[in-house]
């Protein structure tokens, strides 16, 4: 079996290859597996350092959106689990054209290549942030519901989820699309809430809180959504949709005073700046579906997962400084 993981040298892409290649997924242990990625300031080989000398691993540095090179990784490929994308909101409002350029441009020379390779099984990594935001009280969002993205970030990955469905229903290609919610854990870079808060904290430096600090997340630990996104590429049915969650839903504010004492600091390290334009408020999936058809239930606890993290950020300055320097 071949399967080529795009954006593998990321956060969540390289926790699911080094989980991959250490035999942690049943279903792929005799895999080969193909790293395509462009090392953009997200990209990070040493994310693969540990796994790097396996011989069932390569590594391309590449762009999705290269058509000839796509095409050539493609042939002769089972799986595609596409990670590769542009995926911090704040530098989407900044600027969108990278966010249109790979994520909507490059899933579809992906997707096109697929078609005519006759690639398999195709997982189209996605996000709960294509549903837009969710009233407090307000039941949470299934496969169902209607796509409402606020962010230039949300709306490209919309739409390159709306390209993938497409692509099956018109080719058959075998696709399915897995939204997961805010994820957290080691190896993730530090522009994100809980690394950048960590890092800055570390490092006895105050952490920005937008606006009221009351907007919630539904927090997952990477180890659940990649072993979310294994089952769906193993079982998930072609043509559907896959809401992945970690069932633990907290404001920025609860977040950050756990990250606070946890750390032994109190609340004078928080510094309260104007809120992100457009910030969604709040965001939860109800993931029944995935529950009952593949079995998926997060087993990392939100106190648990923060622990390792906060540990690992501890322990890994030789990570994260040369990145936030
Ligand atoms: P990340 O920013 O850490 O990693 C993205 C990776 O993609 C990097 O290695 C980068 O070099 C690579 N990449 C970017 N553009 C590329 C291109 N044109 N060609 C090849 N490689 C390219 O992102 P992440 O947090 O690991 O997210 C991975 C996927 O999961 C994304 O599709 C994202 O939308 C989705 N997702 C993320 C979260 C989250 O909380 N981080 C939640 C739900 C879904």
């Amino acid at each position: 079996m071949r399967i080529v993981v795009t954006g593998g040298a990321g956060f969540i892409g390289s926790h699911f290859v080094r989980q991959a290649v250490q035999g942690h997924y049943e279903a792929f242990t005799e895999a080969d597996i193909v790293v395509l990625d462009k090392l953009t300031y997200a990209g990070n080989k040493a994310n693969l350092a540990s796994v790097a000398d396996s011989p069932r691993l390569r590594f391309v540095e590449g762009d999705i959106c290269d058509v000839r090179l796509v095409g050539e990784l493609l042939r002769g490929t089972d799986l595609v689990v596409h990670f590769a994308a542009e995926s911090h909101v704040d530098r989407s409002i900044a600027g969108a054209d990278e966010f249109v350029r790979t994520n909507v441009v490059g899933t579809h020379t992906l997707l096109h290549a697929a078609t005519e390779t006759g690639v398999r099984k195709f997982v189209h990594v996605s996000t709960d942030e294509v549903y837009g935001s969710l009233e407090n009280g307000a039941a949470p969002w299934t496969e169902e519901e209607s796509l409402r993205p606020n962010s230039p970030y949300s709306a490209s990955k919309a739409s390159s989820d709306l390209l993938a469905l497409a692509v099956h229903r018109t080719h058959g290609l075998p696709v399915c699309v897995t939204r997961g919610s805010n994820t957290y854990g080691p190896h993730q870079y530090p522009e994100k809430l809980i690394p950048l808060f960590v890092t800055n904290l570390l490092d006895g430096r105050k952490v920005p809180l937008y606006g009221d600090g009351e907007n919630v997340r539904d927090w997952l630990h990477v180890d659940d959504h990649c072993r979310g996104i294994a089952l769906v590429a193993e079982g998930g049915k072609p043509g559907e949709i896959y809401n992945v969650g970690g069932g633990t839903e907290l404001t920025n504010r609860e977040v950050t005073d756990g990250l606070l004492g946890r750390l032994g600091m109190d609340r004078s390290m928080v510094e309260h700046v104007a809120d992100r334009k457009g910030h969604d408020r709040r965001y939860a999936m109800d993931c029944a579906k995935i529950t009952d058809q593949l079995g998926y239930r997060p087993a990392t606890s939100w106190d648990e997962g923060m622990a390792a993290t906060v540990q690992w950020y501890t322990e890994r300055r030789d990570w994260w400084e040369p990145i936030k320097g």
